[in-house]
């Protein structure tokens, strides 16, 4: 048990005490947190491909801007993939020419900032390579039938066509992220065994990538799953390469984050105001809302390194663009009540 209890006057008559790191007298040492965790910021890639209305390059070359002002370093900006099957995503070469341009004029938090696009194959890397992008995304799953409704070929398959992908990736310099799909369950074959998951990114490591994203692609992951799957994964591959790409579709987000930062996870992927749906289920709630993740973990002490009330501002055009009110429950209290928000603003 984490949760050590070192104080009888804040002791629960259920003896659990859940610590805040800034109070916490054993934080530097034994405590359950870490100082600061890393978010992944996946809105004007995996957030913006999954809504129906396409945003013009300008604008979410402006979205990502915005985002790395509020403070955020790791953001997922564009896909390298056919424009006429996924609109969503087209001009992105014009995104990355409008970020280079910002980049050399210091626009703020752009210094420290990586700026990731997503590549699906050999192509996709050429692509990224003229656009002068420095970090890339490959993508598989770990079940076969949802790699062969999704890229039209089998996990191993996928393996080989990825191998020289990310080995020329990497001889290039760049930075590799890879993305693991259906890691806690697939819309086709269920649930899925932690310890075929745990094959699979094996074999996704072993590419050489720099680190894993663990996809709840259906948001079906409860904590005890997470903690088989970690368990699993995290006995092979060391847990500060991995992160967590959790979904809210049925409102389990924040506790499967949770249950990722007490087993070791510091990495977490989020998206703006919680920006994409699901695409297996329409209509329903898809990535994990940036602005919740960050409200958690401030609320507990631990740093992100994000002004909540500048991030909060970053979604406010793409909200208008897209004509919906965007999911994100912080996002949305801050939008309704923001004088109430600022009061609990940390
Ligand atoms: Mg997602």
């Amino acid at each position: 048990m984490p949760f050590a209890v070192t104080s009888k006057a804040t002791q629960d008559p259920a003896g659990v005490y859940i610590p805040r790191m800034s109070t916490h007298p054993a934080a530097q040492s034994a405590g359950p947190w870490p100082a600061s965790v890393r978010i992944v910021e996946v809105g004007p890639r995996d957030g913006l491909q999954n809504e129906a209305v396409p945003v013009a390059p300008e604008a979410r070359a402006r979205f990502a801007l915005a985002l790395a002002a509020s403070g955020l370093t790791d953001i997922e900006v564009g896909a390298f993939v056919r424009p006429d099957r996924v609109p969503q995503m087209a001009g992105t070469e014009d995104v990355l020419a409008l970020l280079d341009r910002a980049v050399a004029d210091r626009a703020p938090g752009t210094a420290d900032a990586r700026f990731i696009v997503l590549i699906p194959n050999a192509k996709g890397l050429e692509r990224a390579l003229a656009a002068n992008a420095r970090h890339v995304a490959v993508f598989t799953a770990v079940s076969e039938t949802f790699n062969q409704k999704n890229i039209g070929m089998g996990v191993d398959a996928s393996f080989q066509m990825l191998e020289p992908v990310v080995a020329e990736a990497r001889s290039k310099g760049l930075w590799v992220r890879g993305y693991l799909s259906t890691v806690f369950g697939c819309p086709y074959e269920g649930r899925v065994d932690p310890v075929r998951a745990a094959q699979v990114a094996t074999r996704l490591w072993s590419l050489g990538v720099d680190e894993i994203s663990m996809g709840d692609t259906i948001g079906v992951a409860t904590p005890a799953g997470v903690g088989d799957v970690i368990g699993q994964i995290g006995a092979r591959i060391p847990r500060e390469q991995l992160a967590l790409h959790m979904h809210d579709t049925r409102g389990t987000a924040l506790v499967n984050v949770m249950a990722g930062l007490l087993l070791g996870i510091r990495t977490f992927d989020a998206s703006a105001a919680g920006l994409g749906g699901c695409p297996f289920a329409p209509g329903a709630t898809g990535n994990a809302a940036t602005e919740d993740l960050v409200y958690f973990f401030h609320g507990l002490g631990i740093q992100t390194g994000v002004d909540i009330r500048k991030l909060v501002a970053a979604s406010e055009p793409i909200e208008d663009a897209l004509g919906r009110s965007l999911p994100g429950h912080v996002y949305q209290a801050w939008r309704r009540s923001p004088g109430v928000s600022e009061m609990f603003r940390s």
